[in-house]
């Protein structure tokens, strides 16, 4: 990987090819001067072994003994490894070793006689034609005027200059072998470095910022380490407050009651937050990455979200899920062709006004009807001044009855009203409910005798302590026990039973009455709700009876029961938690 390296390439290559090219440039210069002083070498030996030759054939020349010489100079030839060649001063050949000079031109034009006639001494390198070969020739002139001329082929004089070339490249090769390792360790050197600082930047790109360099030189490279460690660790405290601030925000969506959808460029969605999945249906982690349109089938929600894309404006909508969910839609657009809905569940509200709405309706109604009959038997009292004082009587009766009937919707209204408004209780108090039961026991004998109806206590055996409101649990058994004498017929039974069951205390209502219609036993408990509302209405009840009741038991963390069957009787139980020793519920 480092030696594929641009850098390192660069820095090494070049070097290197400095280096063989200025081994080139020297090897050449070397073998040029080599070959030149080699000759030059040879030729002054020549010269020398010239000048012997020339001393030993003196004689003979001088006695012009050529044929002799002839004869005699092979000897001296073979032991020179040279031709020897003598010349007149004329240029004639006097003796060769090669040849007969009977054979042989006149040598007066020769280079190296002519250069051996003006200054006693000639060299040359000339194509011989009588040995077919480069030859080097020297030749000296001598006393006699003569010359003496050896001559050596060059191949030769070319054996021992290719040992020598060879000496000298494999000096060369080594001399560049030893640089090229140098130059290789110098740019790997000064690479690797910056190698890996490039390798740690790459890093950082891919997200690995918690890697350091462990380069720490003083140079430019070093500081360089030191500014990307820096960055990495900059980068890292970053993206982490980034991961922190995003997980916050997540966190803080998801805890959302409202739906929140956020899309980018395509209305792809990158965040659906918990409450958005459960009002639309979808998986929240599904839909990120996918168009809105494939999560959300509502058209005119999609169609909202196109033209607030489009536009950039903010809109508004409302929504009727398939589930029946009643949503209230904020449109916002985000930059980019970004989108935020922000979904808000209206259907509680929704169903609290229409709660509200029957309310007031049923209320009204109620009213009504008392406030009609006083008003016209008020009106006959005012208007006939003739009428008998025995019907003035009846008519005030009547009137003083449905005043009284007045009074208790209102009584139990407010009792309702003060019982939703506080989601605790009123008042937290030790309550036996023995002395509770026996209040209303009390407080109702009158009325039960009035029917001729039995109204018993059953005796308990323990004692059965609440913490709660003595009032509101006084008012509650009251309702139990007075609805049990309403819808009791005359000579019926009451039991009121206090016990204990699951850690819990129980008050029981029992009566032998006309009992309740299994359809109408769920809806017993709910506001103005009468399983026969003339005959209820004739006994002064106003519907909202069991209601009290049931918020009663729950304000104490408690619940209500009950068992009915027409024509045989009703059981109705309020169950609460029991108080323990430490006084807690
Ligand atoms: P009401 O003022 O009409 O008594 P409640 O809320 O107390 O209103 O009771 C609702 C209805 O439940 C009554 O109208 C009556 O039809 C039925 N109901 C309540 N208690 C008994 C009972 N002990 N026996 C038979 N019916 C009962």
């Amino acid at each position: 990987m480092l030696l594929r390296s641009r850098l390192f390439r660069r820095l090494f290559l070049p070097y290197l090819a400095l280096i063989v090219s200025m081994a080139g440039v020297l090897g050449v210069l070397a073998a040029t001067r080599l070959r030149h002083s080699h000759v030059e070498d040879r030729r002054r030996a020549f010269a020398q072994e010239a000048r012997l030759v020339a001393r030993m054939v003196r004689a003979d020349l001088q006695d012009r003994r050529f044929e002799e010489l002839q004869r005699t100079l092979p000897d001296i030839a073979a032991l020179l490894r040279a031709r020897i060649t003598i010349i007149a001063e004329d240029g004639s050949v006097l003796a060769d070793t090669m040849a007969h000079p009977r054979d042989m031109d006149n040598h007066r034009l020769r280079p190296e006689i002519v250069e051996a006639a003006a200054t006693g001494e000639g060299a040359g390198i000339r194509w011989s034609d009588t040995v077919r070969a480069d030859l080097l020739y020297v030749a000296v002139r001598t006393d006699s005027g003569c010359y003496v001329r050896l001559a050596e082929p060059l191949s030769r004089l070319a054996e021992h200059l290719a040992a020598l070339y060879w000496g000298l490249a494999i000096a060369l090769l080594a001399a560049v072998g030893a640089a090229g390792v140098l130059c290789y360790v110098f740019a790997l050197r000064h690479t690797r470095p910056l190698f890996d600082l490039a390798n740690l930047a790459e890093a950082f790109a891919r997200g690995e910022l918690e890697r350091r360099s462990t380069f720490d030189k003083g140079d430019e490279v070093g500081a360089l380490a030191r500014a990307l460690n820096d960055m990495g660790a900059s980068l890292a405290g970053l993206v982490s407050q980034v991961a922190r601030d995003k997980q916050r925000l997540l966190t803080i969506v998801s805890a959302m009651g409202d739906g929140l959808i956020a899309t980018v460029r395509h209305q792809h969605v990158v965040l659906a937050n918990p409450a958005a999945a459960s009002q639309f249906a979808l998986d929240a982690d599904k839909v990120v990455g996918k168009p809105l349109w494939e999560s959300v089938r509502y058209e005119t929600l999609l169609k909202a979200a196109a033209t607030v894309v489009q536009s950039g404006r903010p809109d508004a909508l409302d929504l009727t899920t398939t589930s029946g969910r009643v949503l209230r839609i904020d449109l916002r657009p985000l930059p980019e062709s970004g989108l935020v809905l922000v979904s808000h569940d209206k259907t509680e509200s929704a169903r609290y006004d229409e709660l509200r709405r029957e309310f007031v309706a049923n209320v009204s109604h109620e009213l009504r009807t008392p406030l009609t009959l006083i008003k016209g038997f008020v009106e006959t009292l005012r208007d006939d001044a003739d009428l008998e004082p025995r019907k003035t009587l009846e008519f005030l009766g009547i009137i003083e009855k449905h005043v009284a009937q007045l009074t208790n919707l209102v009584d139990d209204l407010l009792d309702l009203a003060e019982l939703e408004s506080r989601p605790g209780l009123p008042r937290a108090a030790k309550v036996d409910l023995s002395q509770t039961v026996q209040r209303v026991v009390d407080l109702v004998r009158p009325a039960a005798q009035k029917k001729e109806q039995s109204l018993e206590v059953a005796p308990s055996t323990e004692t059965l302590v609440v913490a709660g409101d003595p009032d509101y649990l006084e008012r509650a058994v009251m309702n139990l026990v007075d609805n049990a004498i309403k819808y009791t017929p005359a000579r019926g039974g009451i039991r009121v039973a206090l016990r204990s069951r699951d850690g819990k205390a129980v008050v029981e209502v029992i009566d032998n009455g006309i009992g309740i219609p299994p359809d109408a036993l769920p809806r017993i408990w709910e506001r103005f709700y009468r399983v026969d509302k003339s005959r209820s209405r004739e006994m002064g009840g106003t519907g909202l009876g069991l209601s009290i009741v049931k918020h009663v038991a729950q304000v104490h963390g408690g619940s209500v029961e009950v068992e009915s069957k027409v024509g045989e009787g009703s059981v109705f139980r309020i169950v609460l938690p029991l108080m323990h020793a430490n006084g807690v519920a």
